[in-house]
């Protein structure tokens, strides 16, 4: 298991770590395979979506916002239960083809960390098999 640090600069924010994740299966020498990308945070995530467009990262985490408002009369005493929920939602792991030595995604696609409560210090962890 390989672990990536990600700092990241905003309360909500969506971190394009592709190429990170792409030198990780390179370091590996894997040809065909499982990546798994797991966050071992409870107010952060990893998903999938379109990396080429910014808006669409934005759009998500503008929804997200929407959806689960930061302060809504919760119980959670730390102040957080927004970025607890929105972790729940998006997931925590994602997992991977790895054919010919190369992650396959779509035309697309990209990895994204999202943070729900920076800015912070986070860390990634990912598995080649
Ligand atoms: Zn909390």
């Amino acid at each position: 298991m390989k672990e990536i640090s990600v700092r990241t600069s905003s309360r909500v924010e969506m971190v394009d770590m592709t190429s990170q994740i792409r030198d990780v299966i390179r370091e590996s020498d894997t040809q065909e395979g499982i990546c798994t990308i797991y966050c071992p945070h409870t107010t952060a995530a990893i998903t999938i979506n379109e990396n080429a467009d910014p808006d669409v990262a934005s759009d998500i985490l503008m929804k997200l916002n929407k959806l689960v408002p930061y302060r809504e009369g919760y119980s959670h005493m730390e102040g957080n239960a927004d970025a607890h929920i929105k972790s729940t939602l998006v997931g925590c792991s994602e997992q991977f083809i790895i054919e010919n030595g190369k992650l396959q995604l779509g035309t697309w696609q990209g990895i994204f960390f999202c943070e729900f409560d920076g800015p912070h210090n986070r860390r990634v962890w990912v598995s080649v098999r």
